[in-house]
């Protein structure tokens, strides 16, 4: 049976700001359930976690972590969730803090994180065949390795969940904290810093990102984020993430006013009483589109802003929920503003209202100017919620335009970063919206669509299969 062990600065139940948690809790859980592997995850200890899980941990050992000219100590604590080995790196210098990004010092933080790694290996309970390390957080873990243990027979994966962030830090943080010796320094610099994401693509074993079309996308200039020839050179695979489909379904989820399986009357009930509270006009036969989004410009927004005012002159209604850039969030409420009828903005995080949305709308919008792979078009997809999605990434690998000839596709796309492709794609789902044949069609088409863990938990394994057979080749001769 192989043994994974999974590095990563956040992980569900215990820590998330994003995306990244998600994966790092669901592909472990898919593997142990599907397949013959044995995972541990290994996480640093942050205040941020809750007392109840703390409270499950046991003290495992403490241990030495050397840090350029100076050492730091480290405690290990372990628990056990679902057949999954849980580790956990105690270092209050570091991670007793409010939050979990956002300081000065990041680029020690997470030095001190994978470097913590690499000297907790001898006391896991179980000697890992492969480090499966996530984002530029735990990268340097895997140059680690490679470099302080060149005889560990350990194969190494990095998974990349977006290029634009790469731990870029002054050149000094390498001998100040990583001190390795010259001989090392150009695996991980890169434009005159330290570059940890560029340590791990340059060290691991094989490199992956979280869906096929933007593992091809980051190897071009556009998309590579100043590193795409080191990328082609290490030809990156893509592997779409899942969803969890238990936590994101309509039949049960209690966030939701009239929980449904594929009735569009059931569904439909939803969004009348959203309309009803919004102070919208009741009626089944005007479309709700909807946005939930981080409010940055990766996620095409700058795409809406010529266009909004032309597409609220249709009969339609918009809820627009997101926080982030001011200069969308000053957009999405001076619009809502001049069209009180029919365009709301809410801006924060609701995870709540989130589901009300999925449950209710008929469209989601979502023009991102690059996507990984998103997780909003697969939750609209489970919410029978049509998405209108832009022509990148996972969006593009998820998303298949409705066809009027083959009737065949799960959604409206557009490809060119337009403006006015995206208005023409508005007007277009609007008029299928109206098309009672067609609307019908493409409303049983992705009762198909389930982008459940299972599929790509399959093809991990795959890979974690080819390259521990490349071990055990290498340790036979
Ligand atoms: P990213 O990870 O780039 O932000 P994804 O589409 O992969 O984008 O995931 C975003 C997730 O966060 C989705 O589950 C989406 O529903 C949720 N989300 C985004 N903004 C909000 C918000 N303001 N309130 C509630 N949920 C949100």
């Amino acid at each position: 049976m192989k043994n994974i062990l999974f590095a990563a600065s956040e992980c569900s139940p215990f820590v998330k700001t994003g995306g990244l948690a998600d994966v790092v809790c669901a592909l472990p859980k898919a593997l142990v359930e599907h397949h013959r592997i044995q995972a541990q995850v290994i996480l640093p200890l942050y205040d941020e976690i809750d007392e109840e899980w703390k409270e499950e941990m046991e003290f495992v050992t403490e241990f030495i972590v050397p840090l350029g000219w100076r050492v730091q100590m480290a405690e290990l604590y372990h628990c056990i969730v679902d057949e999954i080995d849980y580790y956990f790196i105690h270092q209050p210098y570091y991670f007793h803090r409010k939050g979990v990004y956002g300081y000065y010092d990041d680029g020690e933080r997470f030095v001190f994180f994978s470097r913590a790694i690499i000297e907790a290996l001898p006391y896991l309970q179980a000697q890992p065949d492969l480090l499966h390390a996530h984002d530029w957080q735990a990268a340097l873990s895997i140059a680690l390795a490679k470099i302080l243990l060149p005889e560990h027979p350990m194969k190494t994966i990095l998974t990349i969940h977006n290029l634009k962030f790469q731990g870029k830090f002054p050149i000094e943080v390498y001998d100040d904290f990583l001190n390795l010796g010259s001989e090392h320094m150009s695996g991980m610099e890169w434009d005159g810093h330290i570059n940890c994401l560029k340590a791990g693509i340059f060290h691991a074993d094989q490199v992956t990102t979280v869906s096929p079309t933007y593992a091809e996308e980051i190897q071009n200039e556009y998309y590579g984020e100043g590193l795409d020839s080191l990328l082609r050179e290490r030809q990156v695979m893509g592997i779409i993430n899942g969803i969890d489909v238990k936590q994101y379904n309509p039949l049960q989820d209690p966030y939701i006013d009239v929980t449904y399986r594929s009735s569009r009357t059931r569904k439909v009930q939803n969004k009348l009483l959203l309309q009803e509270y919004f102070g919208f006009e009741v009626d089944e036969n005007i479309p709700l589109y909807i946005i939930i989004s981080r409010l940055d410009e990766q996620k095409g927004l700058h795409l809406l802003q010529p266009i909004l005012n032309d597409f609220l002159q249709e009969k339609v209604q918009l809820i627009c929920l997101g926080t982030g850039e001011k200069e969308f969030e000053d957009f999405f409420r001076s619009t809502a503003s001049e069209y009180r009828e029919k365009m709301i903005a809410c801006i924060g995080f609701d995870e709540q209202l989130s589901r009300k949305l999925y449950a209710a709308a008929d469209f989601l919008i979502m023009p991102s100017r690059f996507e990984p792979c998103g997780l909003a078009q697969f939750i609209a997809l489970q919410y029978k919620t049509v998405p209108i999605v832009r022509e990148t990434g996972g969006l593009k690998d998820s998303i298949e335009p409705f066809n009027l000839h083959t009737k065949q596709g799960n959604g409206f796309s557009f490809k060119n970063y337009n403006a006015h492709d995206l208005l023409y794609t508005l007007k277009y789902s609007l008029s299928i919206f109206h098309d009672e044949e067609n609307w019908s069609i493409i409303s049983k088409n992705i009762n198909r669509f389930h982008f459940t863990w299972k599929t790509s938990a399959a093809e991990y394994d795959e890979l974690y299969k080819q390259l521990c057979t490349e071990k055990e080749l290498a340790e036979v001769y």
